[in-house]
């Protein structure tokens, strides 16, 4: 089923509101196993006519969203009706919704307000319980004379008119619209710890041969969504081949992101983690504390940033930086194990390293950090890494390995250095 929306608002086109309608409802859509084959935006006013006769042309569906307001550049209804050669008639129904609507705010329904009642010969009127604009489908039969085949939705605009419109009336219609085949499914596997490209390796070739089968790869922060659609049975095997290939850098199916992994490892072991940073400043315990629940497992979190913090917090003994300096294997070590005594937690995880743009060394360049992680019971690991780049980039990549760190641990798998 080809899908195309049509987005009216100048303030869209401005740039004054962002068309969040437009990502929402692909989203919906992506996780019925649905597809947007294209957006366009339209400013307010006749445009719609445009944007819609292309679409109209292109699809099998268009979903328009705004223009079905009360002032004289909303115009929605009118130019759907024009193109599909439909007169505008007055709807009792849609009438007695308004005269109700405008009657508990003690109001009557004035002129502007009753071109909302007007109704295309023919279409359905979608009832909006939030606001005063019904929704509208033109069933694709009505535009046959004309030449068209698709079927036009017309929807408001706010985002409150719209979500729940298009949740409870939208989607059970497209649903029954679709014909009868084989049902589809949308899975999404999340993978952290290897690049876009490292993944693309893996598995493209081996998806490209599943005919039938859609794919998509979406950049997470510090993690990539592969997305799978089409029909069950073909997406359930292109799963099995990416689990397969992919083995433990899958971290969820069900769009959980790491922090929210984690959490929930340490929720069902009852155990508890503490944070010792530096080069993230607080990071990793802001990325826990995200999480409903942080509360059952994060023990404390230490940001020693400088020296003598790493000295007096964590007892990291002053000779030990002196010696190898701040970024280096030994401290971060006895910055992980301080932490873990210091804070009576079972795992202490603990970074400290060259953020930039200043700073860097010959042998320490800009983007060299160390990660550690220590357990109780359980041998201190740590970890070089390199992930040049700007330094709020530095920090998610390097809070994002150090949760992995954990996360494998927790899982009883070994770390496997991130592949870039
Ligand atoms: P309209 O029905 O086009 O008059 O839209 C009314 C209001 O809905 C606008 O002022 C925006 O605040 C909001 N709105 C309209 N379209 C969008 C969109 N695509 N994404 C987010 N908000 C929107
Ligand atoms: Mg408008």
């Amino acid at each position: 089923m080809r899908i195309e929306l049509v987005n009216t608002g100048t303030e869209l086109l401005l740039g004054d509101t962002i068309n969040t309608n437009a990502a929402w409802m692909g989203q919906r859509l992506a996780a019925l196993g649905l597809e947007v084959m294209r957006q366009t935006i339209v400013p307010d006013g006749r445009a719609v006519l445009e944007g819609l006769q292309e679409a109209a042309q292109r699809a099998d569906v268009v979903l328009v969203t705004g223009g079905l307001g009360p002032t004289n550049d909303d115009v929605s209804r009118e130019c759907a009706a024009e193109l599909y050669g439909l007169p505008l008639e007055l709807s009792a129904e849609v009438m007695d919704a308004l005269e109700a609507y405008f009657g508990k705010r003690g109001k009557l329904v004035n002129e502007a307000t009753r071109r909302q009642a007007m109704v295309p010969r023919g279409a359905v009127v979608l009832p909006n319980p939030v606001g005063t604009a019904p929704g509208l489908h033109l069933a694709s039969e009505l535009g046959r004379e004309r030449g068209y085949g698709a079927h036009v939705f017309l929807l408001p605009g706010p985002p409150r008119e719209l979500k729940p419109m298009m949740e409870n009336l939208v989607e059970p219609a497209l649903l029954k619209l679709l014909p009868e085949s084989a049902p589809r499914s949308v899975i999404y596997l999340k993978a952290t710890g290897m690049g876009e490209s490292d993944i693309v390796d893996r598995i493209q070739a081996g998806l490209e041969a599943m005919s039938g089968l859609e794919m998509g790869y979406c950049l997470g922060k510090g993690d990539v969504d592969i997305r799978l659609s089409g029909p069950v049975d073909l997406v359930n095997a292109g799963a099995q081949f990416v689990r397969a290939q992919m083995g433990d850098f899958i971290l969820s199916e069900d769009r959980k992101i790491l922090e929210e992994v984690v959490v929930e490892l340490l929720q069902e072991r009852g155990e508890w983690v503490a944070t010792a940073e530096s080069c993230t400043g607080g990071l990793l315990v802001n990325r826990l504390t995200d999480v409903s629940g942080a509360s059952r497992v994060l023990a404390e979190g230490y940001i020693t940033y400088s020296n003598a913090a790493k000295t007096k917090l964590l007892g990291v003994p002053i000779d030990v930086i002196d010696a190898n300096g701040a970024v280096s294997e030994p401290v971060v070590r006895a910055m992980a194990e301080g932490c873990l005594r210091a804070s009576g937690a079972d795992h202490a995880l603990a970074v400290t390293g060259v953020a930039g743009p200043t700073g860097g060394t010959l042998d320490k360049p800009v983007g060299t950090v160390w990660l550690g992680i220590a357990s109780k019971g359980v041998e201190t690991e740590v970890r070089r890494l390199y992930f040049p780049g700007a330094r709020d980039r530095f920090k998610l990549l390097t809070s994002q390995a150090a949760f992995e760190m954990l996360r494998r641990r927790l899982r009883g798998i070994a770390f496997e250095p991130p592949i870039p």
